[in-house]
């Protein structure tokens, strides 16, 4: 392929990802808004890595991306982006144990255990009211800051740029080349834009190609609260198996989410004070961990199109805008394998893997706006 001048627009762990793998091959710049890389999403999420969460072609890709982590684990100087944690999802009503079943059947290396086992597991659970559990070992941490300083290092030394305090606020296609514009006033000649710009997705394809892809940015909420009792390092992540709490330790204290998803315009979201005690409540209701204080908390956003599947590929009213977004709440633990599809995708214009290029498809998302 000839070498073709890449402009990637974002520089969380979408953009970073991608860019790296493109660098490869092409001359890449990515621009990033804000003063620093990775403030948004990929700076505010929980660091899981879940191979059974989320539609079937993110399981796909996550499952796909174990080996890239085991990988970058093995090189010299790389931190290991991945540590074991254990995931124990938990069911309480009916509702939460049909979602607890479907985890299951999705992801049949799990172990079905007993209340009793549980409480080995995290002792503060409560005996009562717990109607079903299961295990996932593979449940990990990722070491998130680790992931997105590896891979915007790698585009440097394969001849990247990347600058910040960058907003594209213009792009014009003039004889077959972008004339790209960002609110420090510098100027951009590119072959091809990538838009990787998360929860700004939408206003990066209507500024490029005059029409976004219908994604949604939710809200999640993280809490950190302060135990009265201390909090052992090796407990696993507990979470509803209906997705209305989870709890894992976090430096002495106990990181905790509401699963809110309260859909709002891309920015940089703060905390509603309602979700903050809300989760308090809750876990405080199934475990005798007995929270009252919080000694911080943050928002961020989870970008999805309508079938929560990422958006990887040509834009379809501008084949020189490469969508890579709609990442979700999934954006970490699949960056690897998305990042060498979207590569792919970019170098060949297919995949080899008929059912994963069709549900990444961007045209997808344009149908299923005109309906
Ligand atoms: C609370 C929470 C918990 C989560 N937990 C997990 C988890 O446990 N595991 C997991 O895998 N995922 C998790 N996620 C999801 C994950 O964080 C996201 O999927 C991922 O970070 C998305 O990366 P991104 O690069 O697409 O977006 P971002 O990190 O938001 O990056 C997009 C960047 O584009 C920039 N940008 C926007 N517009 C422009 C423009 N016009 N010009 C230049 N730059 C622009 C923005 O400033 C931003 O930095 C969580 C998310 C949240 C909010």
């Amino acid at each position: 392929m000839t070498r073709q001048r890449v402009l990637v627009v974002g520089g969380g762990m979408a953009g970073v990802s991608l860019g790296c793998e493109l660098a490869r091959e092409h001359d890449v710049v990515l621009i990033e808004a804000e003063r620093s890389l990775a403030v948004h999403s990929t700076g505010r999420s929980a660091a899981l890595f879940l191979a059974g969460y989320g539609p079937a072609v993110v399981r796909e890709l996550t499952q796909r991306s174990e080996a890239e982590f085991v990988r970058l684990s093995m090189l010299p100087g790389v931190p290991a982006p991945l540590t074991p944690r254990g995931g124990l999802f938990t069911a309480w009503d009916e509702s939460s144990a049909a979602a607890l079943a479907a985890l299951v059947a999705a992801r049949p290396t799990m172990t079905t255990l007993s209340a009793d086992q549980a409480r080995v597991l995290c002792p503060m659970l409560r005996a009562d009211g717990m109607i079903a559990c299961a295990f996932d070992a593979d449940a990990r941490d990722i070491d998130v800051s680790a992931l997105h300083s590896y891979y915007a290092g790698v585009l440097r030394q394969r001849g990247g740029q990347i600058a910040t305090g960058a907003r594209l606020v213009g792009a014009d296609r003039i004889k077959s080349q972008w004339q790209a514009r960002t609110s420090d006033g510098r100027r951009w000649v590119a072959d091809v834009v990538v838009n990787a710009a998360g929860a700004w997705g939408d206003e990066v394809a209507e500024l490029c190609a005059g029409a976004g892809y219908g994604l949604s940015p939710r809200r999640r909420t993280v809490v950190i609260a302060r135990s009265p009792r201390p909090i052992p390092a090796d407990w696993p992540v507990v979470a509803d198996a209906a997705e209305s709490w989870y709890f894992k330790p976090e430096g002495g204290a106990l990181l905790l989410s509401p699963c809110d998803e309260t859909e709002v315009p891309p920015g940089d979201v703060k905390p509603d004070p309602l979700d903050v005690a809300s989760v308090l409540e809750r876990v405080n209701a199934v475990t005798r961990l007995g929270l009252r204080s919080v000694r911080t908390s943050w928002a961020g956003l989870r970008t999805f199109a309508p079938d929560r599947a990422p958006v990887v590929g040509p834009h379809p009213n501008e084949p020189a805008l490469f969508s890579f977004v709609g990442q979700g709440g999934y954006g970490i633990q699949m960056a690897p394998a998305l990042a060498q599809v979207g590569a792919e995708l970019f170098r060949t214009g297919s995949l080899t893997d008929a059912v994963l290029a069709a549900a990444i498809d961007p045209r997808r998302t344009q149908t299923a706006l005109e309906h």
